[in-house]
């Protein structure tokens, strides 16, 4: 089996279709998946994880934006490292370079310098609507009888057969098949009569999960959906000599590396803008009620991150002390599994009163080639990612914290290197309940054959990965600790199958028989 990979990058300036000078730019590649241990590039079985699908962000108001934008874009690479996009604009001209790979890849000096203006919009992207293209990286750029539009979008539009017929017989030409795109042609068909008016008749006619930053020549706008799927955050930075830097992304720790000051989530429904006149906003949608992803907070954002009201560090911690009130077991260690095991981990240990240790080393310099053992080694993806440290592990009663199971190969795989490493017993402990559902809200999971316990029972599973005891965090436990004081509402569906929009894709939620 061969998957094509692209190798270094290709910019692309979309104001002119060309390859933009400067960049580096190579060929698709067509080379074996085995080769490849990084998580983008390991085969549906062996990959462990589920993958956000976007970072964004916008900055308005400042001399060098697309630097800025960049080092947000920098900060946000968690959320998506197939590519990535800076729009910058200046008050006359709108330039838009993107390409595939990481954001320090793609935008090196010479890049930066080919982007001016003082408002910028970036983006980064993993791919789950629309193939997986250059064409279809962010942001995207329509010239429409509205003018010039640059997009960014993190999550999935669901429904939108209709929309997209509709726009096609009244004359819509669309570039990408990126979801995206259809928000921008239904503001150049919008009959409102301002910008604004169009933006909001447009976000009202659509259904799913976008958190939106949209700039024109001389405007920023940032919205979410009126269910609040994904996080977008407001920051500032304070100019003494004139107006502030009003910046916006997806996680507020981009805001740290910009030395913004976190302001204000972007509310379910409102749509914000940012002119040179200041910052004004409107809801465009009211009465829906709040289904805020709760799986951002277990997994994808990052600790340092504020999202939904409430810091990720906060939420993950609590979880791990739930989880030891709720399915405490006697043992030695407790061990994460790296990096997102951790902060449920040290809630865990601190709650259980049993000592913290890192019996799990995760090689971060993990790149995209390397030499393929001649005989292919059992296990090898996993561990050429993890390694068991043995004098911690030997003898010992282990807890292994981790944040999922999605197929349950690679939670196998794990036990067994633990025990390997001479563990006496291994109880798994999952920081979330049993993935169940996927997700149709912009996140990559598998159809529900494909997930394990879809499938099978909570002791089904705990055979079928080797451990001695396995036992997940509730699903009021979970409430609660991503609660807190607030009442924030959540999207559970991939734990409970209940989705709070009408649609879903049939076949994907029908169960079948497990082949593994
Ligand atoms: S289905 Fe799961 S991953 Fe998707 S938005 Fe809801 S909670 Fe998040």
């Amino acid at each position: 089996m061969t998957r094509r990979l692209f190798q270094g990058v290709v910019g692309i300036d979309d104001a002119t279709n060309q390859l933009s000078a400067g960049t580096v730019a190579s060929s698709l590649i067509p080379v074996p998946c085995s080769l490849f241990p990084d998580p983008c590039s390991l085969t549906p079985q062996e990959d462990p994880k589920l993958h956000e699908e976007c970072g964004v962000v916008a900055i308005h108001g400042h001399p060098d934006a697309a630097r800025q934008a960049y080092l947000g874009l920098y900060a946000l690479q968690h959320r998506g490292q197939e590519s990535a996009g800076i729009a910058t604009a200046d008050g006359h001209h709108l330039a838009n370079i993107k390409g595939m790979g990481l954001v320090s890849e793609i935008f090196t000096d010479d890049v930066l310098a080919k982007l001016p203006g003082s408002m910028a919009i970036g983006h980064t992207r993993y791919s789950t609507t629309g193939d997986s293209a250059l064409l279809n990286a962010q942001p995207i750029r329509v010239d429409s009888v509205k003018g010039l539009i640059a997009i960014a979008h993190n999550g999935n539009l669901v429904h939108l057969g209709n929309v997209r017929a509709r726009l096609e017989r009244d004359g819509a030409y669309f570039q990408t098949t990126s979801d995206s795109e259809i928000i921008v042609q239904l503001i150049a068909h919008s009959r409102a009569g301002s910008l604004v008016d169009a933006i909001a008749d447009s976000l009202s006619q659509v259904e799913g999960a976008f958190s939106i930053v949209m700039m024109t020549r001389d405007r920023i706008f940032a919205a979410r959906d009126p269910r609040g799927f994904r996080p977008l955050s407001m920051g500032r930075i304070k100019n003494p000599d004139g107006p502030d830097t009003i910046v916006f992304a997806s996680e507020s720790c981009a805001f740290d590396l910009l030395r913004a000051t976190f302001e204000r989530d972007v509310l379910p429904g409102e749509l914000v803008m940012v002119t040179e006149d200041g910052v004004t906003s409107r809801q465009y949608s009211t009465g829906v009620p709040q289904s805020s992803c709760i799986f951002e907070h277990v997994y994808f954002a990052r600790p340092d991150s504020r999202i939904f009201g409430r810091w990720v560090q906060e939420s993950r911690d609590q979880m791990g002390r739930q989880l030891a009130r709720e399915s405490g077991v006697p043992a030695d260690v407790v061990v994460p599994v790296p990096d997102s095991g951790v902060t449920a981990a040290l809630g865990y240990a601190e709650e259980a009163g049993i000592p913290f240790r890192l019996g799990l080393i995760r090689n971060h310099y993990v790149g995209r080639t390397f030499i393929e053992p001649e005989q292919r080694v059992r296990d090898f993806g996993v561990r050429l990612k993890l390694n068991p440290v043995r004098n911690l592990l030997e003898g010992k009663r282990v807890i292994l914290i981790d944040d999922s199971i999605i197929r349950g190969t690679t939670s196998r795989k794990i036990v067994r290197m633990v025990r390997g490493a001479g563990a006496k017993e291994v109880h798994l402990r999952i920081s979330c309940p049993p993935t169940i559902s996927p997700c149709f809200y912009g996140v990559d999971t598998p159809s529900k054959r494909d997930l394990i316990a879809a499938n099978k029972s909570i002791e089904e599973i705990r055979q079928y990965i080797e451990a001695d005891s396995l036992s997940y965090l509730s699903l009021d436990g979970l409430l609660r600790c991503c609660r807190g004081e607030d009442q924030t509402g959540y999207c559970t569906a991939c734990y409970t199958g209940n989705y709070p929009t009408q649609w879903v894709d049939v076949e994907d939620i029908l169960p079948a028989a497990l082949s593994l």
